[in-house]
């Protein structure tokens, strides 16, 4: 069994809030949300960062953006959104599977601390 936790949501082994899926993607509601529309993108295979999903598998990436103005259409995102993909230790992620944070509902500031 895998202890990455976002292939363990893929595998149904640890539940979420799906919203939305493709045979390559998963997008499913952040258990602590930032705003109130949050959703995270992630591919369904295992790639760390963005920077390893862009090069290893550069089609995944393009889904992954496809996905992610879907979701934005479906969850009302008219006004806007932001997407962001912390990467590493310096950028935030805290979880070492790539994922798409889409957030909006609310007015984002500049720059985030
Ligand atoms: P990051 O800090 O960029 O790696 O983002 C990881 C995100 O995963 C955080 O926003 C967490 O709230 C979110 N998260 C952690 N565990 C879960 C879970 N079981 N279901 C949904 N979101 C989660």
């Amino acid at each position: 069994m895998t202890d990455c936790l976002f292939c363990r949501i893929v595998a149904g082994e640890v539940p979420a809030t799906a919203v939305h899926q493709t045979g390559t993607t998963l997008a499913f509601r952040d258990v602590t949300p930032q705003a109130p529309t949050h959703v995270l993108v992630i591919p369904k295979e295992h790639f760390a960062t963005a920077a390893e999903l862009a090069h290893a598998a550069p089609q995944t990436m393009v889904q992954l953006w496809q996905v992610l103005s879907v979701v934005a259409e479906a969850e009302g995102l008219a006004d806007g959104y932001r997407v962001v993909f912390n990467t590493g230790h310096d950028g935030g992620q805290t979880v070492p599977h790539v994922h798409a944070h889409l957030l909006g509902g609310r007015r984002m500031t500049w720059p985030p601390g």
